[in-house]
């Protein structure tokens, strides 16, 4: 019986790993879980799965759980989130917290020892290299959630990396795959929303969209699986089926295939290393008739670019990079930004930074802050990059 602690349970992350957990009662219990606000939603879970403890990020809305008496100690803040990260007698912690929140109750975990099913990619793109080596230093296991990387997990298990020539992240390409360079200008929220494959939460599927996502997994996997960037691929397939792919030494590959269904990964990084019976549907591939590869387009999807080069660069870099597209997504679902300024945006404060070596977790939590002040400074400042109401200026 793993005992677990789910970080951000009403996330699509977050509901997926319950129901997975209800599908195996007999290898996983509910230890703790933790929500940024959503109470409503957290009462059902509490109500379904009996947590001992649970924690609610913003303190308003613990206070209003607690006045309804549910029956578990419920915390709150930054310390209730570090609280549950750590807690005696979990051994597995599901890191599915949405962005950069998501990166010091992550860090936590793996310094209290536990081991972390990761879906939090943001808190490795900000602060892989003292991540990893608190990981190795604490002996925890990090085993990815990210359907990509959990393909990858699968297919370099066992593996010597001097075996491995180069790995292929798969990317759907998102909603505007067909989509001009210069038609992407005058998307909207919601049309960006709307993603063809996968039913995810906001922030990602925007990323997904601007590739930024495929970006952010890049320097994802070069911390996960030790591999330079220059040996990690973008491959764009709109099917979704192949989610990543390892060439070897000897021009073999291996592929990893599935329907597109997160409880793949969750149910892997949760019950590694075993295998668990009829967690996805059966995939077809008669049905599937072709699975499509094409390059992404460095013009239409600079985000890639941005992502490489702030991996090569190292220390603050990816942090600031990542906070600076976290204000600019959310200032574009906001309805503030056109789409394509969600690039210009990050593009600007990582040309502003002034990169650091990014030692400790403070300093990767101030470059962060500074990222995002800039951020929102520069998409105040520039008045090309707002949109008037009414209409894109
Ligand atoms: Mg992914």
């Amino acid at each position: 019986m793993k005992r677990l602690s789910i970080l951000g349970s009403t996330g699509s992350i977050g509901r997926n790993t319950l129901e997975v957990v209800a599908e195996h009662p007999d290898s996983f219990r509910v230890v703790t879980l933790a929500v940024k606000e959503n109470i409503d939603l957290l009462e059902r879970q509490i109500e379904a799965f009996h947590p001992e403890v649970v924690a609610v990020h913003d303190e308003a809305s613990a206070e209003r759980l607690r006045r309804r008496r549910p029956p578990v100690e419920v915390l709150s803040g930054d310390e209730g989130l570090v609280a549950v990260a750590t807690m005696d007698g979990v051994d597995t912690v599901v890191s599915a917290i949405v962005g950069s929140a998501g990166l010091i109750p992550t860090i936590s975990a793996v310094r209290a020892g536990k081991d972390v099913a990761l879906a939090n990619k943001e808190a490795l793109v900000m602060a892989g290299h003292l991540i990893m080596s608190e990981a190795r230093e604490n002996r925890v296991n990090i085993i990815p959630v990210d359907s990509e990387h959990s393909s990858l997990f699968q297919c370099l298990e066992k593996r010597e990396r001097a075996e491995v020539r180069r790995v292929i992240l798969t990317a759907s390409g998102g909603p505007f795959l067909r989509r001009s360079k210069d038609e992407l200008e005058r998307v909207t929220p919601e049309e960006a929303l709307r993603h063809p494959n996968w039913q995810m939460g906001r922030k990602i599927t925007i990323d997904s969209a601007t590739l930024m996502n495929k970006g952010l997994e890049v320097i994802e996997a070069h911390w996960l699986f030790d591999i330079p960037p220059e040996r990690i691929d973008v491959l764009l397939h709109p099917q979704s089926i192949v989610h990543s792919l390892v060439e070897f030494i000897d021009g073999s590959m291996l592929a990893h295939m599935s329907i597109p269904d997160m409880k793949g990964p969750i149910c892997y990084a949760l019950s590694y290393p075993d295998r668990y019976e009829g967690v996805m549907p059966t995939l077809d591939l008669s049905e599937i008739h072709e699975l499509v590869f094409e390059r992404p387009d460095p013009e239409k999807y600079p985000s890639l670019s941005l992502s490489y080069e702030a991996l090569r660069c190292g220390g603050t870099m990816p942090c600031v990079m990542n906070s600076a597209n976290e204000v600019a997504v959310e200032s574009f679902l906001n309805g503030d930004i056109p789409f394509t300024s969600i690039f210009h945006v990050v593009s600007g404060v990582m040309r502003a930074h002034d990169v650091g070596k990014g030692e400790s977790i403070e300093e990767i939590m101030d470059a962060s802050r500074w990222a995002e002040e800039e951020a929102r400074r520069l998409i105040s400042s520039q008045e090309r990059w707002r949109i008037k109401k009414g209409g894109v200026s």
